[in-house]
């Protein structure tokens, strides 16, 4: 089953999206970041988070229909790969509003609800794109996938996105999934959790090997999805919204609860991996006031495991 991509597949991303830049196809939103790193403690740990104001963001549009659907027809300057997959059914695009440079996403050629899992030929093409960019880039990169009406989607036609973290930046999943082996979630081994956050969220370490297949990813993905609607039907949620968020070392997922906070701030699966983007002041002197992990508990779902003692998945 082909997943290649192109040796230079990395040099190719970044030529593309430099013309692009040049070209006003793409219109970056992070020259006038300013970045700052927040530290804040819950029981006996400390965790770091990386809270971004930026008063310009240009043009970004707030939410995509079926009708008008950026990916229906991705424009030509910013389609890095115009057939990817073994039935050619992706793309691979660059992000036209990005705030962090190469941005870019995998997205169905058909329409495909957002709202809908992630089928076992898109886990393994998304994780095909973190093995050449880990193989070919010193940065370090993510996939995520913001699903169902609350996980701060804007667009409703499939997409899985890719993006670096700031250098030298750890998030707690990272420190998380080194603290065990490589286990498939099962009823007698729960996904890893780390008890000091204050929202849930499911953790599996995956295997170190080169032949990691769909079918192990998707078992991977299927046990951390299980547990996520557990999570929704326990909190009598009316809606299934997550986070993922994978790289070649683990899969994290983050039932949702609200897709803002205090009607204020949107986040999404970059806010659970510790980035905060602040659209102006007032918003980043929230987050600073209210603190991060009180607004990771309060858009996700209590940390307990009450719902498990049943074990009952789906
Ligand atoms: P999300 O908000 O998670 O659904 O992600 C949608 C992403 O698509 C956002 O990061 C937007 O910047 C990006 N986007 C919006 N319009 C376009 C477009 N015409 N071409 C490429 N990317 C776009
Ligand atoms: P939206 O309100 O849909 O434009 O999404 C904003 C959300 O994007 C933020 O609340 C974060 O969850 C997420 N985000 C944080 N940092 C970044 C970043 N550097 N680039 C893109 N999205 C980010």
């Amino acid at each position: 089953m082909s997943f290649k991509l192109p040796e230079d597949f990395v040099k190719h991303l970044e030529d593309k999206y430099n013309r692009a830049i040049q070209d006003g196809a793409i219109i970056f939103n992070g020259d006038s970041a300013v970045s700052q790193v927040k530290e804040e403690t819950a029981g006996e740990s400390k965790y770091r988070f990386h809270i971004t104001l930026l008063d310009s963001l240009k043009h970004r549009p707030e939410k995509g229909t079926e009708e008008k659907n950026p990916f229906a027809k991705p424009e030509p300057e910013l389609t890095i790969l115009q057939d990817y997959g073994p039935s050619q059914e992706f793309r691979l695009v660059a992000n036209k509003f990005p705030v962090v440079p190469y941005h870019f996403l995998l997205v169905t050629k058909d329409f495909v609800s957002q709202n809908t899992p992630l089928s076992p030929h898109e886990l393994l093409g998304a994780f095909s794109v973190l093995r050449t960019l880990k193989s070919s880039s010193k940065d370090n990169w993510f996939a995520f996938y913001n699903s169902g009406p609350e996980s701060g989607a804007s667009q409703p036609h499939k997409h899985i996105q890719f993006m670096t973290l700031p250098a030298q930046f750890e998030p707690y999943a990272n420190l998380l999934a080194n603290t065990s082996e490589p286990f498939i979630p099962s009823e007698v081994k729960e996904p890893l959790t780390d008890q000091n956050l204050p929202f849930r969220h499911f953790l599996a370490k995956l295997p170190d090997t080169q032949d990691i297949d769909q079918e192990d990813l998707t078992m991977y993905f299927a046990s951390l999805l299980q547990r996520t609607l557990t999570t929704l039907k326990y909190n009598n949620a009316s809606h299934i919204s997550y986070n993922f968020i994978m790289t070649t070392s683990y899969m994290l997922m983050i039932p949702r609860s609200s897709g803002t906070y205090k009607n204020t701030l949107g986040l999404n699966s970059c806010g659970y991996n510790c980035l905060l983007l602040c659209k102006n002041k007032e918003v980043q002197d929230l987050v600073i006031d209210d603190g991060v992990l009180q607004i990771l508990a309060a858009c996700g779902f209590p940390n307990e495991t009450i719902e498990e003692a049943t074990s009952y998945h789906y």
